[in-house]
């Protein structure tokens, strides 16, 4: 699959629609389209990168932004606890190869 075919990338252009929770100039948050709880938010950056896998030392800055976006999110939204995922790889549960961290919250979540 290229680039351009990356629905993730096409949600960040707003080529596809989403519902955004949170932009900046590096990072897109939208709805997961299929909620695993009550909350379920994925935190992207708007450069595509296939997984934790493909992080370089140059994108340390931009990996932060991704935490620090879904705590700015969590923030705003009151929670008082939440899980952050990221699935590596298809082994570790990845379907989308778009880089994405997952904000979990609104009931107990027990990760498999
Ligand atoms: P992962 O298994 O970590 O690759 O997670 C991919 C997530 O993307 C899943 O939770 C899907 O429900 C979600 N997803 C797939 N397509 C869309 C979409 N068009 N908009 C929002 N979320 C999506
Ligand atoms: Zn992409």
């Amino acid at each position: 699959m290229s680039i351009n075919d990356c629905i993730f990338c096409k949600i960040a252009k707003k080529e596809m629609p989403a519902k955004i929770i949170y932009e900046d100039e590096k990072v897109v948050a939208f709805n997961d389209i299929n909620p695993k709880a009550p909350i379920h938010i994925l935190v992207i950056p708007k450069k595509h990168i296939e997984s934790i896998k493909n992080l370089e030392q140059k994108d340390e800055e931009l990996a932060s932004s991704l935490i620090l976006a879904a705590k700015k999110i969590a923030e705003q939204k009151g929670l008082s606890g939440y899980k952050l995922v990221f699935n590596v790889g298809k082994d570790g549960g990845q379907i989308i190869n778009h880089l994405h961290l997952h904000l979990l919250a609104g009931k107990p979540i027990k990760l498999p």
